[in-house]
This record gives structure tokens, sequence and C-alpha cells, in this order.
């Protein structure tokens, strides 16, 4: 086991709905601990730069749409195996393949509109946090 750090976001289908701190619960309930958070707008040239993996899904377009539509909080997470947890939390991408008591199978509205970001790998993990939070707005 090794402590890890990990890129979350709580979406805007989530904020819209005041679920922050219900979601914020199950990250904690799981042993994830926040170290760093804010509430920001992001602004359609960050949704499309942060989501350029997807630039030839046909869903891009939507997605940054969705992620700018309103505001997101964007949350460093740190525990032992963070980053799999922060997944294992979060279930599935669709809702409806989402294992019970996951965050997307309680709270998420569709595939698109679920709720919660989490980085799917170390290296994005390193990459996605640096996107969003200096070293010193990081404090564990
Ligand atoms: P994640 O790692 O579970 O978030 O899933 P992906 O990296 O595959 O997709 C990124 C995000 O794109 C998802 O969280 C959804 O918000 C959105 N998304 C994924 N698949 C679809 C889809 O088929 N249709 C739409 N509209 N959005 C999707």
């Amino acid at each position: 086991m090794t402590v890890e750090r990990t890129l979350s976001i709580i979406k805007p289908d989530a904020t819209r709905r005041n679920l922050t701190g219900a979601i914020n619960k199950c990250f904690e309930d799981a042993g994830l601990r926040f170290v760093a958070q804010k509430r920001i707008r992001l602004s359609a040239q960050q949704a499309e730069e942060f989501y350029a993996v997807h630039e030839e899904r046909p869903f891009y377009g939507d997605l940054c749409a969705f992620m700018t539509s309103g505001p997101v909080v964007v949350q460093v997470l740190e525990g032992e195996d963070a980053i799999a947890k922060n997944r294992e939390v979060m279930g599935a991408t669709n809702p409806d393949d989402a294992a019970d008591g996951t965050i997307r199978k309680q709270f998420a509205e569709n595939v698109e509109a679920n709720s919660v970001h989490g980085s799917d790998s170390a290296e994005n993990a390193a990459i996605e946090i640096k996107f969003f939070f200096e070293d010193d707005e990081i404090v564990g």
C-alpha cells in the first residue's frame, strides 16, 4: 500500500443539486482525506484542454459544454491507494452500470452528467493535480 494523491472533480450536475457535502462524505467515509479543494467555474479553454484526450469522441463538445455549465469543485484526495480507491467509490462511468452504494449509482443523472471525475492513473493524477493546484495550495 502506498499513500497517493488523486484529482477529483465534483461536476456541475452535483453542485447544482447541492450535493458537494454528500459526495465529500462518501470520500471521507472511504478513508480518503481532502488536502486541497476549491470551487471554480471552468473556462471553455480549460474544459477543452482537460478533456483533450476525448477530442475525437462524438460527445466531446457536449462534455465540454456540460463541464462549463455551472460551478465545479476541484479537489486533491490523499490516502492509501487513493487513485484506485477514488475510482471504486465513484463507480462506473455510466450510472446504469455502477455498483450499489457508489457515488455515481446514488447521484449521477446519466453517463455524461455523472457527478464526479477521478484520475485514472498515477501519471494522470500528477498531471491533473498540477492542472488546477499550485504546490502551496495542497496542505497534507
Ligand atoms: P471516467 O473516467 O469514468 O470519467 O470516464 P471517461 O474518461 O471514459 O469519460 C470522461 C467523461 O466523459 C465521463 O465521466 C462522462 O462525463 C463523459 N462521457 C463518457 N462516455 C460518454 C458518452 O458515451 N456520452 C456522453 N455524452 N458523455 C460521456
